[in-house]
């Protein structure tokens, strides 16, 4: 496709007007001012009065969690998770969960998302599901146990992981045959949280994870009481701390939530390499507390942007989490310049693309992924066209979003699916929903 004469958030985050911009396969192969000579059946979109903004990456998600939306309302994390998410979850098939998966890539293609972090179970059905939806996506199984003799070799989650691996190390997904590099879908290792697991388990899985040569995805310190009770269990230990004399930041790791960090969790993880996934509004809803993402950003610790699950947020648009995380940094620090829109929007593209593994996409370059989305401009609350970068973090909605391609593929236009049936999709969804329901 030949975007013309459009203006573009370059690799550096600063607005470029009227840039010519050309994908070929997968990748960028051109940007620049002047106007390419047309190729023999080149799809052209007049970039006028638009804008062509890398695509989210939306590292922290429980996608099939969309069935979950509304139910469980108003109660504290460990209540609403033992009280209300476990029973239901416990429901799932994996058509379900197919279902729900389904239902979450409408809803998070249309605002933007070209790829996720997710963490949940049936993930080889899951895999398929993104993958017919054109998305991206580093899927984890949420590994826990609380049986001190557990074998991660005997867990079903364990072998789906491996299955997984393989999968796309085959080059199932789109990768390179044989090393899977490329891939639209990758394998993670997946550990729930350190108060759902034993430590003899959190072992096993740091040394599989380096042995598979996987990344970690994990929940950390989101709320104080699950922070100080890990203390309690560990002999004074933080989560990360403990996480790490278990060995798992020694592989890269994507920690969810990261509400509670301690000057010292936040130099150990930056010692890593480790990746803070920043959760504004899942935090807020259930009650959290709010990540210190200014003070994580200026000791040097990597932090992305994630939305969580449907039932904690309530909806799985990254829009929303730009303009909380930037809202939010400035609000607590009382600093008008706490985190400026290009740090916020850099979070939610290349932080999390690096995050997931995938050095060649999350930014505007020739060379890059062609992972990209065009605001249309044209719209009262996007004039005067000023600041784009401040017009896409503070004034856009996702409404504004026209276009979303993914690896040069359109996947969504003008609030049409080209990938997935929206009526069939919503369906099947809320089909799972009511058998769920009554079952309970
Ligand atoms: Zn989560």
């Amino acid at each position: 496709m030949l975007f013309k004469d459009i203006t573009i958030i370059d690799g550096s985050f600063t607005a470029q007007k009227h840039r010519y911009v050309r994908t070929e396969g997968a990748y960028i192969t051109y940007i620049g001012t002047e106007a390419p000579e047309e190729l023999p059946g080149e799809e052209i979109c007049d970039g006028r009065n638009k804008a062509l903004v890398p695509a989210f990456y939306n590292v922290h998600c429980h996608v099939p969690m969309t069935l979950l939306r509304g139910y469980g309302e108003g109660l504290p994390l460990q209540r609403w998770l033992n009280e209300r998410i476990f029973p239901f979850e416990a429901k799932l098939t994996p058509q379900d969960i197919v279902n729900g998966t389904l239902l979450g890539a409408l809803e998070l293609v249309a605002a933007g998302s070209a790829s996720i972090s997710d963490m949940y179970f049936s993930i080889n059905e899951m895999a398929e599901a993104l993958d017919r939806a054109g998305m991206k996506a580093n899927i984890c199984h949420g590994i826990s146990s609380f049986d001190p003799e557990q074998k991660l070799a005997d867990l079903p989650g364990y072998r789906d992981t491996l299955r997984l691996a393989r999968d796309v190390k085959a080059g199932v997904y789109g990768g390179k045959a044989g090393t899977g590099e490329g891939s639209r879908i990758r394998a993670d290792m997946g550990l729930h949280a350190e108060y759902t697991s034993t430590e003899g388990l959190v072992r096993q899985i740091a040394e599989a994870a380096a042995e598979e040569k996987l990344a970690i995805h994990v929940h950390i310190s989101e709320t104080e009481t699950e922070h100080e009770a890990c203390r309690e269990r560990h002999g004074g230990r933080t989560p990360i701390r403990y996480m790490a004399d278990c060995g798992i930041l020694d592989v890269p790791m994507q920690a969810a939530h990261c509400v509670w960090l301690t000057d010292e969790d936040t130099a150990i993880m930056r010692e890593h390499g480790a990746v803070a996934v920043h959760n504004p509004s899942s935090n807020l809803k259930l009650g959290s507390g709010i990540a210190p993402v200014r003070d994580y950003l200026s000791k040097g610790l990597r932090v992305a942007l994630g939305t969580d699950g449907a039932s904690s947020n309530n909806n799985l648009n990254m829009m929303e989490e730009i303009h909380m995380a930037a809202m939010l940094a400035r609000g607590v620090t009382r600093d008008a310049n706490a985190v400026s829109a290009a740090d916020i929007l850099r979070m939610a593209t290349l932080e999390g693309a690096k995050a997931q593994g995938r050095p060649d996409c999350g930014r505007i370059e020739p060379g890059c992924r062609a992972d990209l989305l065009v605001f249309d401009l044209d719209r009262p609350h996007l004039q005067p066209d000023y600041d784009t970068v401040a017009n896409v973090v503070f004034a856009a909605q996702s409404s504004d979003i026209v276009l979303n391609m993914i690896d040069g593929r359109v996947v969504y236009r003008n609030g049409e699916y080209l990938t997935l049936d929206k009526e069939r999709v919503i369906f099947d969804a809320n089909q799972s929903f009511r058998r769920i329901l009554s079952e309970l």
